[in-house]
């Protein structure tokens, strides 16, 4: 047993025994070898569920949001990416940081379960050790810049308007409407998604390009500047939409215009779409 889930297992009992948490959210095995999905743990007799593997890949915040948790005190095991959507979490009113319990882990990657190397979203992580918590499992490591996490977005911003809409109109095409990416999303914490609107005006609920074309690219904008790119909605979208393409293209965009941000790093700094200067760039301010 390695020593991170030696270590999350101690921790996890004595805040449950102590009754200073109500529940632990972490991972644990699944019914396959390659899957380790999230583990829901209320009993410190069970905290032998808890597992630490190359398989971690599902991100724990956005569950603080679900109906059993938002009562009482949740104990949650946090990686780099944890962390950023914690202080989204909080930053955007959605959790209380006080009612939660965070035990960072310092995290190497992870890997994709039908590849087996590692994880995409875990090759362009820029901060791999939690930008907060309570607890820290693991040494810390540095943030690191990976300026090549936008190689593809420059590559396509290259390309005429004709053929950049040509792909993404392929790439909507696909899309099913499942919602994976928006319910996975930590940035995406609306109790009530302009997708679920059944009046006429807002969303169609017909399967086309188009329609699809709108939530895709209404749901990048309203999370342009609150994005913590854990990289979760490419990772689930089940028919594989490059997403955190469009994602990069949006903060490229916003970095550009507004210096650099990170979101998530900190639940203080206020996104720049989310506030003004009275010295606005833009003259009609
Ligand atoms: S996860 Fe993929 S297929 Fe599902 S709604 Fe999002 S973009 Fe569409
Ligand atoms: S849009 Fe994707 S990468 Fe950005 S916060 Fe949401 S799930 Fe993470």
């Amino acid at each position: 047993m390695n020593a991170i889930q030696i270590k999350m297992r101690e921790v996890a009992g004595q805040l449950l025994s102590l009754g200073e948490v109500d529940r632990v959210i972490g991972w644990e095995k699944g019914r396959f070898a390659h899957q380790s999905p999230p583990a829901f743990i209320t009993d410190e007799t069970k905290v032998e569920r808890l597992i630490w593997d190359e398989y971690c890949l599902t991100g724990t915040a956005k569950y603080l949001l679900d109906d059993p948790y938002r009562a009482g005190k949740t104990g949650l095991f946090a990686r780099g990416c944890d962390a950023r959507a914690i202080n989204r979490l909080i930053q955007d009113g959605q959790v209380k940081r006080e009612n939660i319990v965070i035990i960072g882990i310092c995290c190497t990657g992870m890997s994709d379960s039908v590849s087996r190397q590692m994880a995409a979203k875990c090759c362009d992580c820029t901060h791999p050790t939690p930008v907060v918590y309570d607890l820290m499992i693991g040494e810390p490591v540095k943030p690191v810049a990976k300026p090549e996490r936008f190689k593809a977005v420059a590559e396509l911003e290259q390309k005429a308007a004709q053929e950049k809409s040509e792909y993404w109109t392929r790439q909507f095409a696909k899309c099913i409407r499942c919602y994976a990416c928006r319910n996975i999303c930590p940035a995406c914490n609306c109790r009530e998604c302009f997708a679920d609107q059944y009046r006429v005006g807002w969303l169609g609920k017909q399967h086309h390009t188009a329609e699809n074309q709108v939530f895709g690219l209404t749901r990048a904008y309203h999370i342009a500047d609150r994005c913590i790119e854990c990289g979760e909605c490419a990772r689930v979208c089940p028919v594989g939409i490059p997403l955190m393409e469009l994602n990069r293209k949006l903060i490229k965009d916003i970095q550009q215009l507004f210096g650099d941000y990170h979101a998530g790093v900190d639940s203080e700094t206020a996104p720049p779409l989310g506030r003004y200067s009275l010295d606005d760039m833009e003259e009609f301010m």
